[in-house]
């Protein structure tokens, strides 16, 4: 379990916010790269300081939810978009998707002092040997991860990677291996569930010949959906193909 503060924070983009969180507990995180992600524990409104479980193995549930109500902090998963060891500093991007959302209300009016937790978690894109090239997929929340993989990709990586964003401000440049495709799809309809643009669009392309490792995340049905998809039209083994529900449309995630 480690405590750090908001260093700074940097808007992005109308739906991105940066939040960069430093401390000396950083010294013992086990960086992993690609989409490593962590649990991050947020104060909830009205408690004047963080609490947190004490352990950092599998009893952190049980302590989590033995404690009383007003102590108790939001718990959500967040990629680790950068981190510097030596700074100690790691920068998390989150999507603002409203106020609806205790994350995303946290880290659009977070300021530097802010308290947050934070436990290391591990990776879902395990690429085996011997893919001839990668399908990586995602919505704003797996923008981060995605951009993440990209840039420490090999250089000779081959693949095709579709990042589904709200809107065309959200889509910046990417440092890929020259031999990935890069497509932003960003969505023109403020109503439409994020996800569906990249379900629709990637069913509907032609894929490269060759065996895919694919690395599909965002909303659940994008994953769920994409990897039937990829299975029954595409013969790609169920092996060769990572996928997350990262979050669900109008479900709150679990504290
Ligand atoms: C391994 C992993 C890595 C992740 N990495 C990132 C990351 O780097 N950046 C990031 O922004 N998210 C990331 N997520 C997703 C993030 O954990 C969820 O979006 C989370 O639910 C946000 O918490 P919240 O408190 O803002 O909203 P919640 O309290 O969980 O949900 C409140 C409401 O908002 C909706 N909602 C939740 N997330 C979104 C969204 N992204 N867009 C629109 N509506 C939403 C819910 O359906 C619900 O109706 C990751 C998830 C996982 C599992």
């Amino acid at each position: 379990m480690i405590r750090t503060r908001v260093v700074r924070t940097e808007r992005l983009s109308k739906h991105f916010v940066t939040v960069t969180l430093g401390g000396a507990g950083l010294a013992d995180f086990a960086f992993l790269g690609r989409d490593q992600f962590v649990r991050l524990f947020l104060p909830r409104a009205g408690q004047d300081r963080l609490h947190m479980p004490a352990d950092a193995d599998k009893r952190w549930v049980g302590q989590l939810h033995a404690m009383p109500p007003e102590r108790q902090p939001h718990v959500r998963s967040y990629s680790v978009r950068r981190f510097d060891a030596e700074a100690l500093e790691m920068d998390i991007e989150f999507v603002d998707h409203g106020d609806a959302g205790p994350a995303s209300a946290w880290a659009a009016g977070a300021v530097p002092g802010d308290e947050a937790g934070l436990l290391a978690d591990g990776v879902y894109y395990l690429p085996p040997e011997g893919a001839d090239w990668h399908l990586l997929v995602g919505d704003e929340s797996a923008v981060p991860a995605l951009l993440s993989i990209l840039e420490q990709a090999p250089a000779d990586l081959r693949g095709q990677a579709y990042l589904e964003v709200p809107c065309a401000d959200d889509a910046r440049p990417v440092a890929a291996p020259a031999g990935v495709d890069v497509h932003w799809l960003a969505r023109t309809d403020p109503s439409a569930v994020p996800g569906r643009l990249a379900l629709e669009t990637v069913r509907a392309a032609e894929l490269p010949e060759g065996r895919p490792y694919c690395f599909v995340a965002g909303e659940n049905t994008l994953p769920t959906e994409l990897r039937r998809a990829l299975v029954r039209r595409h013969g790609v083994p169920k092996d060769d193909i990572a996928f997350v529900g990262y979050w669900r449309h109008g479900r709150a995630a679990m504290d």
